[in-house]
């Protein structure tokens, strides 16, 4: 099952809504993951079995300097151990450490 997390920051008003992880019909193929991409700065969620492909592209959330680190999301939250932090994130909006990722559900 996928995770669904609100991207929250506290310091400035950026919140974005994302679906990750992968669904029933894709999750071997497909896990969705956090990321920046760098050309439009904006946070969107890619595949992170493509990783290779994007480099360059997108940097994911998992990345050294991505988070000043913070609690991990829990294996009844995230699957698939890929070591995304809940908080200490950094925002694409303001650039500070300051973004959250809230657990908001699950989808398949
Ligand atoms: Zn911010």
């Amino acid at each position: 099952m996928g995770t669904i997390l609100n991207a929250v920051c506290t310091a400035c008003n950026f919140n974005k809504q994302l679906f990750t992880g992968g669904g029933m019909q894709n999750f071997t193929t497909y896990h969705g993951l956090p990321a920046i991409n760098l050309k439009t700065k904006k946070l969107v969620v890619k595949n992170y079995m493509e990783k290779e492909a994007l480099k360059g592209k997108v940097i994911f959330y998992n990345e050294p300097g991505m988070s000043e680190g913070g609690r991990q999301l829990t294996a009844d939250e995230d699957d698939t151990d890929i070591g995304l932090n809940t908080e200490k994130n950094k925002c694409p909006a303001c650039g500070k450490y300051t973004m959250n990722f809230e657990f908001a559900g699950v989808w398949d």
